[in-house]
């Protein structure tokens, strides 16, 4: 048998993407909404699953989602692109506006997909940390892209893992400042409830970034989509998969998305929770939660990686953060249902005892 030459040396440094899943009770890591899609919406995406045509390719831009989306957000059908969940379109920004010879600007601690995009399509990375306290470090960004080389800024608000929303006075600015693509991914929008939206009219270098994977329960279906001008859209449909989203996709995410006020109440409900989580955290010795828009909280406990240990034996999984950069003795705890929520805060309280 031959053996196989070597792959592309850009791959030697990555490992496959890896969520760290594990199974547990409070599965409390990932960001997702903790509620399922509402009894009677899923009974209306099985009503018009029946009828999708298997042996057929499914429309390639999701123009009837597409239609939907743009309406309710006073766009037109060509500033919206739908894509196989947030991280496909952040790929095929990395594939439009990066690549050999071109730079992509970002603002670490972040979304680890934006760095392992770049160095998937050999784009240059510059980054500008945050402060200790994670914001921005405003002025520094500014003056970077004074420069002219930056090609394409993510700028994540709320920022994961973070959790704080940027500064909207800031985005206006760097969107003057820069013709880069300037990408704000709103992944948590429903959270927050702040959006650039409003400028998209004004700033032809202005994409947002939205997911159906945190407040609309769909994680697992894959369905994000992007709102920019016309122009950019049609560059980052350019390097698209042909087919990405699937035909059921496209019906799932529909049919949700005319339904999206049933999930008002879960949203609501995942915001107070956040709220009592930040209360709790913060009255507890030793532990720093950092403040969030988003439906996770960051927080700084002494001995992280052994408290991520002993709240896993008592079946509560988070993200562990304690070796990353910038992150280090950091956890990040996704807000779940009260009881879940409650059962994190008790595992936590005794992890911390022993
Ligand atoms: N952006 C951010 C900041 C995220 O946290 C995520 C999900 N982890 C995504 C984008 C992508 O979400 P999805 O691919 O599930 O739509």
């Amino acid at each position: 048998m031959r053996s196989v030459r070597s792959a592309n040396p850009a791959l030697e440094t990555l490992e496959p993407y890896d969520p760290k899943y594990l199974p547990a009770n409070a599965f409390l890591s990932a960001n997702e909404n903790p509620l399922d899609v509402p009894a009677d919406v899923r009974l209306a995406v099985k009503r018009e699953v029946r009828n999708v045509a298997f042996n057929r390719y499914p429309d390639p831009l999701a123009n009837d989602l597409r239609d939907l989306i743009a309406e309710a957000n006073g766009l037109d059908r060509d500033c919206v692109l739908a894509g196989n969940g947030g991280d496909e379109l952040l790929f095929d920004i990395a594939l439009a506006w990066g690549g050999p010879g071109r730079t992509f600007l970002n603002l670490p601690p972040t979304f680890s997909v934006y760095e392992i995009n770049a160095q998937l399509t050999s784009t240059n990375v510059v980054r500008i940390p945050r402060r200790a306290d994670y914001s921005i470090d405003e002025e520094a960004v500014l003056a970077r892209v004074e420069a002219g080389d930056i090609d394409y800024i993510i700028v994540t608000s709320p920022n994961n893992p973070t959790g704080q929303l940027a500064d909207e006075a800031f985005l206006l600015r760097l969107l003057d400042a820069t013709d880069a693509l300037v990408v704000v991914d709103e992944a948590y929008f429903e959270f927050s409830r702040r959006t650039m939206r409003p400028w998209l009219e004004k700033h032809a270098n202005l994409a947002i970034l939205r997911t159906f994977s945190k407040a609309f329960s769909l994680a697992g279906v894959r369905m994000g989509y992007l709102f920019a001008d016309p122009r950019v859209i049609r560059e980052v449909a350019k390097v698209r998969q042909p087919y990405s989203v699937d035909a059921v996709s496209q019906i799932v995410a529909r049919v949700v998305f005319e339904n999206r006020a049933k999930f008002e109440p879960g949203i609501k409900a995942i915001i107070a929770e956040r709220g009592r989580l930040m209360n709790e955290l913060g009255a507890m010795d030793g532990v720093r939660p950092y403040p969030s828009d988003a439906n996770y909280i960051l927080f700084r406990v002494s001995g992280a990686d052994a408290v991520w240990e002993r709240l896993y034996e008592q079946g509560v999984l988070v993200r562990d953060f304690s070796h990353a950069p910038l992150l280090e003795g950091c956890l990040r705890v996704s807000v779940g249902t009260r009881e879940q929520n409650d059962a994190f805060l008790a595992a936590l309280r005794a992890a911390r005892k022993e």
